[in-house]
């Protein structure tokens, strides 16, 4: 299994350091928004940067890239349809991210919703997923159309059951009193909302999360779902034909949640 581990930035934000499984110091960052958490991790951990990915734009996300890369010389890759701060190696769906001497591997998605040119990373039973999919909940749509991220959400679901999400953001509390709004008697919701309760109250993470979870805990993961598709309905007072449609309402409805 792949090793993660979460480096927190912000006020929520965790920059995930991959180790490679055949090296004991060289490492991989995810979306390093901030370097100076980064360098003292690597510092204390005793490991050697050796590439950087990105997920998408937004400033917690990137705005350690440039420092890292340049103090570490190491190459930086990142989305094709997006403005980085520095040159990136281009990554659109498809590609593979194939650091040979590290012996990982990534296959790029595009994710397109919270921004529009978002990628994610898959590969090693996990997930790098930025600001898609979250626990319990999924990215705000800055640029990207409902459709648009509902097709990237429906992507990511059919991964795996056992695949391991590495979020960007520790809002998993939050999204399950919103979900737990939206799906008063899904008993999975009810019993992760308590458990992730007292982990929080302990400053525990939440992360990562996996499919299988996501599936029963996640009303955007569950749009086809009778009961979250009649919750969409009462909200919005309208009958709501589509997933498409479900989806954009619960979106909105958890935009001003509180
Ligand atoms: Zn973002």
């Amino acid at each position: 299994m792949l090793e993660v581990s979460p480096v927190r930035a912000f006020s929520d934000n965790y920059l995930w350091l991959i180790r490679a499984p055949n090296d004991r110091r060289g490492t991989v960052v995810v979306d390093p928004g901030d370097a100076r958490p980064v360098e003292a991790a690597l510092d204390e951990q005793g490991l050697a940067l050796r590439a950087i990915l990105v997920t998408h734009h937004h400033p917690d996300h990137v705005g350690g890239v440039q420092a890292l890369a340049a103090r570490h010389g190491v190459e930086v890759y990142g989305p094709a349809r997006e403005r980085m701060p520095c040159e990136v190696r281009p990554l659109d769906d498809g590609d593979i991210v194939s650091l040979a001497d590290l012996r990982l591997e990534f296959r790029v998605m595009a994710v397109p919703g919270h921004t529009l040119g978002h990628v994610a990373y898959h590969g090693h039973g996990a997930l790098f997923c930025g600001d898609t999919l979250f626990s319990a909940g999924c990215g705000r749509l800055f640029e990207g159309t409902p459709v648009q991220m509902l097709g990237s959400l429906d992507r990511i679901a059919a991964l795996p059951d056992d695949t391991r999400v590495y979020c960007a953001h520790e809002y998993t509390l939050a999204n399950l009193r919103f979900a737990a709004a939206v799906e008063p008697d899904n008993a999975d919701v009810l019993e992760t909302l308590e458990a992730v309760r007292e982990l929080r109250a302990r400053d525990g993470i939440t992360l990562p999360t996996t499919l299988r979870r996501e599936r029963r805990i996640n009303p955007f993961l569950r749009c086809r779902e009778p009961a979250v598709h009649a919750a969409a309905e009462a909200h919005a007072g309208t009958p709501l034909p589509g997933p498409a449609d479900v989806f954009a309402v619960i979106r909105a409805w958890k935009d001003g949640f509180r």
